[in-house]
């Protein structure tokens, strides 16, 4: 069994006291301390300007042009904090709880706890930097609600949250950098760490403008290099995330966490057609008052407003009253494909259900109507005026579903279908969210700490702002205390020579094969085997033949695979390559993980284990664990498991209704 280093005592005092025992390094040692840290989206730029801050020398790395661009900068909807603003019955506990209930109880508490607690420190902090959260009239910071929840506790930045907090984060390291504290290394490709005396002492990046490969000393490496969404291909992520640097890192014994629980996030935008190679989120902030129906009839033909209200089905309304539009997005996926599949769903595809505007728009209207004291107001007037608050609160998100749709959303119901968007599986990490090598961690998505089996919207910025801004400094220090007496090691020494050459014999060998397929054709084809087998529902005959099915795409990749181009320069086809190559083990190792564990729970939906009623069937006496995977070679793995304890909350089957 796995130890996660969990402080004793009781849950409620259990980071306050860790961090008041914890090992300290003073502000001198502190100068001589080099960090590395992989990645400048929400929690890797967060825990960059914390660590500079606090006087580490950081080298941060990112593959993009600007940590302005990572795709951190996508998120929308908002960021969850206990912070009860609004007085309706919020609270640590209560956002620690929804967060373990939501995680199908697959989530460990002790962490969980932590978040809650934190979550507040993090609204005040980003508030402090300047990010604009949306402000009620009055001048408070004002919230919406998010799946999976009955209060109102997402503060968000109309539907560009993660754009503004991300601009903080990016403030702060930039002040860092100015002052000399942090080195920042654009356009970087993290490829392999260097492991010295069986801890993390640095890493080996590849310049992606000249082709150079670079040796970098750190005292600890930390990952905060995102989620793996994209080895389906389509997904919501940006187009560049990728698993290469903690795949790298658990090719070097960094246990992999969960690798199956993948959320399927359920209001995106519907696959168009073979040439996609992109999905774009609708977000779930819409479901604060979008309702979300099909038509009562089977293969019905008429326009979404032709059909009169009582031959609608509200099918999240009917199946789950008490949180309705808003349950957790599994539920709301899983119940989207169970109407699409039963022959109701909606547009050409039939693989689309509404989200519909319509009734908020005329209550929003009437609202209106009623602040400023109006009688007699005809509805096409109350509508225009609704139309105007809908525009207010979500009108970027309309915007940008007319732009690709060519619909206009205000006028007739979005169409959407649940599509991958989040990973929670990761690296593994204990409390202190260190890897299994000492002095590597892991951060924000890359790990897999917080959110069991299942997200809950809104709260992987809260976690990646969590870990960087607030945990990682602490639990980082306690570890670099014990190394003030280890100098730095000179890039000369021979396990950075060794790592470097194994990186390139790499890439040649990948350069060399010179067959006739693109990276991306392969890609796509995972993204195909990943998706029909191991997506929204898994079956054991599905992920056995995925795992065969991915075993020989792996092969052909390794003989017919063609990079145009040279090594030594800017070859963005080589850095694909590089990725898919990773990509394809991860696959694998996804349907080993979905296999072994014979259980329904949050987004792992087994076929068979399911309630009479066709919902996740947990089983609890065999499988409350996190699934912790070592590398033992091609094809092969190792589990390794960590015991989930439920001290404090009474796991039972959740219930929406
Ligand atoms: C469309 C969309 C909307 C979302 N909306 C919300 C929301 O409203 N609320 C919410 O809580 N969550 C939301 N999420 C989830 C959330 O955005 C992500 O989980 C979170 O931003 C991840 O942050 P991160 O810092 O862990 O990783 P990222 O932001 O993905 O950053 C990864 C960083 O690692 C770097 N990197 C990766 N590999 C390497 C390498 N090998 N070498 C060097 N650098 C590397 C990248 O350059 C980048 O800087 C949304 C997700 C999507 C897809």
């Amino acid at each position: 069994m796995l130890d996660a280093k969990i402080p004793s005592g009781n849950l409620d005092d259990k980071w306050v006291d860790y961090k008041g025992h914890c090992k300290l390094v003073n502000p001198a040692n502190k100068r001589k301390m080099e960090v590395i840290i992989v990645g400048t989206g929400l929690a890797g730029a967060s825990a960059a300007a914390a660590m500079g801050e606090l006087g580490y020398k950081v080298k941060a790395f990112c593959f993009q042009d600007s940590p302005r661009r990572a795709h951190s900068i996508a998120a929308q909807g908002g960021i969850n904090a206990a912070k009860n603003y609004q007085n309706d019955g919020d609270s640590v506990f209560r956002l620690f709880y929804d967060t373990i209930k939501g995680g199908d109880y697959r989530a460990r508490e002790a962490n969980v706890h932590r978040l809650a607690e934190v979550s507040a420190n993090i609204i005040d902090q980003c508030v402090a930097q300047g990010v604009p959260f949306a402000r009620e009239y009055g001048g408070l910071l004002s919230n919406r609600s998010f799946g999976g929840t009955q209060v109102q506790r997402t503060f968000y930045a109309a539907g560009q949250t993660g754009q503004q907090l991300l601009i903080g984060a990016y403030q702060a390291l930039e002040r860092q950098v100015a002052l000399g504290n942090v080195t920042m290394h654009a356009r970087h490709e993290m490829l392999d760490i260097v492991k010295i005396d069986g801890k993390a002492k640095g890493i080996i990046a590849r310049n992606l403008i000249t082709g150079e490969l670079e040796k970098h000393f750190g005292h600890a490496v930390l990952i905060c290099s995102g989620g793996y969404g994209n080895v389906y291909y389509l997904s919501t992520n940006a187009m560049g995330s990728n698993v290469t640097a903690a795949w790298k890192a658990h090719k070097q014994g960094a246990y992999f966490a969960n690798p199956c629980f993948t959320q399927i996030h359920p209001t995106c935008i519907p696959v168009s057609g073979d040439h996609q190679s992109k999905l774009t989120l609708m977000s779930e902030s819409l479901r604060n008052d979008g309702r979300i129906w099909v038509p009562k009839n089977v293969g019905e033909t008429r326009k979404a407003n032709d059909i009169p209200e009582a031959e609608r089905d509200y099918f999240l309304e009917r199946r789950y009253p008490a949180f309705g539009n808003l349950v957790p997005r599994d539920v709301a996926s899983r119940a989207a494909k169970e109407r699409c599949d039963a022959g109701f769903g909606v547009g050409t595809s039939k693989q689309a259900v509404y989200l519909d505007y319509a009734a908020a728009i005329l209550r929003y209207g009437k609202i209106e109507v009623s602040k400023q004291g109006l009688s007699n107001v005809a509805e096409d007037q109350i509508i225009a005026m609704g139309k105007e608050v809908v525009k207010e609160k979500y009108g970027n998100l309309f915007e940008m579903y007319a732009k690709i749709t060519g619909e206009n959303p205000y006028e007739v119901p979005m169409r959407i279908y649940p599509a991958v968007h989040y990973t929670m599986g990761g690296l593994w990490v204990d409390y202190e969210l260190q890897t299994t090598v000492p002095g590597l961690f892991a951060l924000g998505e890359a790990n897999f700490s917080d959110h069991g089996a299942n997200r809950l919207g809104a709260s992987a910025l809260m976690q990646g702002l969590a870990d960087g801004y607030f945990v990682a400094p602490y639990t980082v220090g306690n570890n670099l205390a014990d190394e003030i007496y280890n100098a730095a090691i000179p890039t000369t020494h021979p396990a950075f020579e060794e790592a470097a050459k194994k990186v390139a014999d790499r890439i040649a060998s990948l350069k060399n094969i010179n067959g006739k397929q693109s990276a991306e054709s392969f890609h796509k084809r995972l993204g195909k085997i990943i998706w029909n087998e191991c997506g929204m529902s898994r079956n054991a005959a599905g992920l056995k033949k995925a795992i065969a099915d991915v075993q020989a795409l792996k092969n052909e990749f390794w003989s017919d695979l063609r990079i145009p181009g040279e090594i030594n320069e800017y070859n963005p086809e080589l850095d694909k390559a590089n990725r898919v190559a990773d990509f394809i083990e991860l696959g694998e190792l996804m349907c080993v993980d979905a296999l072994a564990r014979e259980e329904s729970c949050g987004g792992h939906f087994r076929e068979e284990y399911q309630t009479p009623e066709g919902e996740a069937l947990r089983d609890d006496e065999n499988f409350m664990y996190v699934a912790a995977w070592e590398n033992k070679g091609e094809h092969e793995w190792q589990l390794h498991k960590e015991a989930l304890k439920y001290e404090v909350i009474k796991p039972s089957q959740r219930n929406y209704k």
